[in-house]
């Protein structure tokens, strides 16, 4: 697929606090508080916005955010900030709530992938694929990549093996099980293949990575899609590629995180080994060969990400790449002040980078300093807030949305179809992804000017 969709789905941590650090509220309870607004404007904790995203509260107390359908990767990162904006001000809100009524109690939301009980949490992708291709060829070829591409999109964090406490890439490769399973997301697959493809199924489905970290960074979530979106092009190309699957996912990913030299010997399913940095190259000079001028920058930064890693020289990613930036704030800050990296001081300084309060938390702190990229300007996320991408379905439900909030009139909306909540309304459907108008649409912007 030359133009692709694409989706983000974010969950967040959620923790309540008293002044002392100690818990103030359940998470249930905290997310009540947030969610107040949600329920008051669409009477569910389940609603789509102007902007034609989803936020809802899911099992577990995570509040989650899925952007709209993208088909630019810049986009799709705006749409994803918008949405941290968004949750920011519900948890200013909740949190001025909460001091008004004199509770010793703050909401705070960490874009983050592991709570502090060790739970994993998501990130998913979602990418259109087509229905056509051999979708059983997918995995196969995604799968090395998925597993070595946290070298360069990895949230980065600290685990402790027998031997210690040590940095790794990305502490969600622990919490993968599996590689490919069709069953819920709660067995942790690193790939989803649930067949649900929000669109006609006879030409579509969609693909759904679980294995991702969420980013703070914006180069680190845009070269998450960017890169996949080119990889899948690759497959799709039908090119007879070189087969680099693995012996055993599920340890090569575990193996992958703690290697931050990307050296470590990877045993392939052939009998061969290759390094992770070896098959990330292997990946980035094949799709040389579907890539354009458009795609220019991404092989760029993809390159950079990976030269980086190769000569140890961290100067680019350290103020690019979420993984690099934290390893220099966390090792640096328990090198001054005498600490093991997992100690609770510096546990507290990893949840903080993950804090999403643009004044409070940490990522944005560097950010102003100049310590972590800033590439989107805030007047973009500010319109990505009430703005749906304009190039895909999303402007359609964006625009019923917003006139059905702005004159007031009951609705039902999912990804695919949309309706006046009145009995008897006839729903209107939308099943191609990439459709920008409509003329069953107009018929139900018309519909809803008429209710009011
Ligand atoms: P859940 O997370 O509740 O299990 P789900 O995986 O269907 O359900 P949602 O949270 O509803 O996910 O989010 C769906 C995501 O998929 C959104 O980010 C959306 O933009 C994206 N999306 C919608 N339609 C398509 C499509 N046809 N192809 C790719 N992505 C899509
Ligand atoms: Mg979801
Ligand atoms: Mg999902």
């Amino acid at each position: 697929m030359k133009r692709r969709v694409g989706g983000l789905e974010t969950e967040y941590g959620l923790v309540c606090v008293r002044a002392d650090g100690q818990r103030a509220l359940e998470p249930e309870a905290a997310a009540r508080e947030l969610f107040r607004p949600v329920v008051a404007m669409g009477r569910s904790s389940n609603v789509f916005l102007r902007n034609a995203a989803r936020l809802y509260l899911d099992v577990g107390s995570h509040p989650e955010y899925a952007t709209a359908e993208c088909d630019d990767w810049w986009d799709l990162v705006a749409q994803d900030r918008a949405g941290e904006r968004i949750f920011a001000d519900y948890a200013h809100q909740a949190n001025e709530a909460l001091a008004a009524r004199g509770e010793d109690a703050r909401i705070h939301l960490l874009k983050n992938n592991v709570d502090s009980a060790g739970n994993s949490f998501g990130s998913h992708e979602n990418y259109l694929v087509d229905r056509r291709g051999e979708f059983t060829r997918l995995p196969q070829h995604l799968l090395p990549f998925l597993i070595t591409r946290q070298m360069i999109t990895g949230a980065g964090g600290v685990v402790r093996d027998d031997d210690g406490a040590r940095f790794v890439f990305s502490r969600r490769s622990d919490h993968m099980w599996e590689a490919v399973s069709s069953a819920t997301t709660r067995t942790r697959p690193i790939i989803n293949t649930r067949d649900e493809p929000h669109g006609d199924a006879t030409r579509f489905r969609r693909l759904h990575v679980i294995v991702g970290d969420s980013t703070m960074s914006e180069v680190s979530t845009w070269l998450r899609f960017a890169t996949t979106d080119l990889v899948l092009r690759l497959i799709e190309s039908g090119r007879t590629l070189q087969d680099l699957r693995l012996a055993d996912p599920i340890a090569a990913i575990r193996a992958v995180s703690r290697d931050l030299t990307g050296r470590a010997p990877v045993a392939l399913a052939d009998g061969r080994t290759m390094t992770a940095l070896e098959i990330q190259h292997r990946c980035l000079d094949q799709v040389r060969a579907v890539a354009d001028d458009a795609d220019a920058e991404v092989l760029a930064t993809w390159e950079r990400a990976l030269s980086d890693v190769e000569t140890g020289d961290l100067s680019w990613a350290a103020t690019h790449l979420d993984w690099a930036i934290k390893q220099r704030l966390l090792t640096t800050t328990a090198e001054r002040r005498g600490l093991t990296l997992d100690s609770a001081q510096i546990q507290r300084l990893d949840l903080a980078y993950h804090d999403i309060d643009p004044e409070h938390g940490l990522f944005y702190a560097l950010q102003r300093r100049g310590g972590a990229p800033s590439v989107l300007d805030e007047d973009r996320i500010d319109r990505a807030r009430t703005t749906a991408p304009a190039t895909t379905r999303a402007h359609l439900r964006g625009q019923v949305v917003t006139a059905a909030q702005d004159l007031g009139v009951d609705h039902v909306v999912d990804w695919t179809t949309m309706r006046l909540a009145r009995a008897g309304a006839m729903p209107v459907q939308v099943l191609d992804p990439f459709a920008t108008a409509s003329e069953a649409v107009d018929a139900l912007l018309a519909e809803i000017r008429a209710t009011a």
